[in-house]
């Protein structure tokens, strides 16, 4: 006899993962657009596995332990999420039944402390500084770490650059066309400041006034992704309360992170049966890509002088598979002059960044990194521009590591360049 599942007996998310258990038709249409599937070809590593595996297990009918190695090393790339024809929300039902086995969940200590430094660390920019610097320290005995620790060292930059201030509140040039609100983030803003000044200019130049509000701090994606909802929760309320302070309205919630731009549209999910539901669901409907924002207000006129250049587009899964945005960035980059805009021929395979899944499945993500760089140097691209830090950080070592000339930029600095400004 088939047990259903109750979804009473699993907390406000129950109903979301009922009715993605319940949409799946087995077909396995699925299964080419898993990264995982891809590199180690086994069925429980597919998003069909998986159902079937959390299926079991919210059913009582398997123990959580023998279902986790398989779903840990989903990345939550959402590679799977379009290649369905049932359209199941695996989203939906990965990032809910994660929540739900946290709690209850046994971890070796090499495990925890790796997590525990994952989650006191990375949201909160002033912290991950003092933990990157010190990091630096680490690397010099870093054969003797163990394995997740070592690769957690090996991720940080020899060199930090300086931290950039922004004012509160950067005016529009010329005309005002726009008035936005702009989440600044947390771990770009230490391994990579200048993303953000590029595109608080760029908004700046195409007529747009940024607000960028006081106590904004981490959105909790990064924590979301990895089961750690409580926490979540804390960090994206303390959002909705800087960001509804600004005073007067705004058109635009805009991000330049895809993982975070991802985070925000589930706010609704995130605060399901609270008191804020409402006021996070209205605040996930303003959320904007920058891509997406500046392709709808579309460019003031792009300077002509432009170099004659050769640039690959890497999607990043949580725009493209979890946002569905995939055209207003190379719309926007198609928009410079004199710039070749190449594809990449690997089916938009994660390059194995995902959140902190680099720090805790750093095998597999080390393929995937491979796989991605020789997918972009057979290009022959000079320039490989994203949108999502993750990817930025993976893409750029895996492409030093083959020994590759190969650019790396945000789609915002390439942008910024080519408006000539500094
Ligand atoms: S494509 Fe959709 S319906 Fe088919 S097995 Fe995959 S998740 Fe299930
Ligand atoms: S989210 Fe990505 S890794 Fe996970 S099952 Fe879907 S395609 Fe595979």
């Amino acid at each position: 006899m088939q047990h259903k599942i109750d979804s009473s007996q699993h907390g406000p998310r129950g109903t979301a993962m009922t009715g993605a258990i319940e949409s799946c038709v087995h077909c396995g249409f699925c299964l080419a657009a898993c990264p995982t599937y891809n590199v180690l070809g086994e069925e429980m590593d597919s998003p069909r596995g998986r159902i079937y595996l959390m299926k079991n297990v919210l059913e009582g009918n398997l123990a959580e332990e023998e279902a986790q190695p398989f779903i840990d090393r989903c990345l939550g790339c959402m590679g799977c999420v379009p290649a369905c024809p049932s359209g199941v929300a695996y989203g939906d039902l990965l990032t809910s039944y994660r929540a739900n086995v946290e709690s209850e969940r046994k971890r070796d200590t090499m495990d925890a402390v790796t997590r525990r430094m994952i989650i006191e660390t990375l949201p909160y920019p002033g912290r991950f500084r003092a933990a990157a610097t010190a990091g630096k320290l680490g690397k010099l005995v870093q054969e003797i770490l163990p394995d997740q620790l070592g690769t957690m060292l090996n991720m940080l930059p020899d060199t930090l650059p300086k931290a950039i201030n922004l004012p509160n509140v950067i005016p529009a040039e010329g005309e005002r066309r726009a008035r936005v609100a702009f989440l600044t983030g947390c771990v770009q803003t230490v391994l990579a400041p200048n993303i953000n000044q590029a595109t608080v200019g760029l908004l700046a130049k195409n007529g747009v006034e940024v607000v960028i509000p006081k106590n904004q701090g981490c959105c909790g994606s990064i924590l979301s992704h990895i089961g750690e909802e409580g926490r979540a929760i804390t960090l994206a309320r303390n959002n909705l309360t800087a960001f509804g302070q600004i005073d007067g309205e705004v058109d635009a919630i805009i991000t330049n992170a895809a993982g975070c731009g991802s985070g925000m549209h589930e706010y609704g999910l995130l605060f399901t049966g609270q008191p804020e539901q409402q006021a996070a669901e209205e605040f996930a409907g303003k959320v904007k890509d920058i891509t997406v924002f500046l392709d709808e207000l579309g460019l003031v006129n792009v300077p002509n002088n432009q170099p004659m250049r050769k640039v690959a587009y890497h999607d990043a899964c949580h725009l493209a598979h979890a946002q569905g945005v995939t055209s207003p960035p190379r719309n926007l980059l198609k928009a410079i002059p004199n710039l070749t805009l190449l594809e990449l021929n690997d089916d938009g395979l994660c390059c194995g960044s995902a959140g902190t899944y680099n720090l805790e499945q750093p095998d597999i993500a080390t393929q995937l990194g491979r796989m991605k760089a020789r997918a972009i140097a057979n290009t022959g691209a000079s320039t490989v521009v994203m949108g999502n830090i993750g990817c930025f950080t993976q893409v750029e070592k895996h492409l030093e590591k083959m020994g590759a000339n190969i650019q790396v930029m945000h789609t915002v600095e390439l942008l910024a360049e080519a408006f000539h400004i500094s």
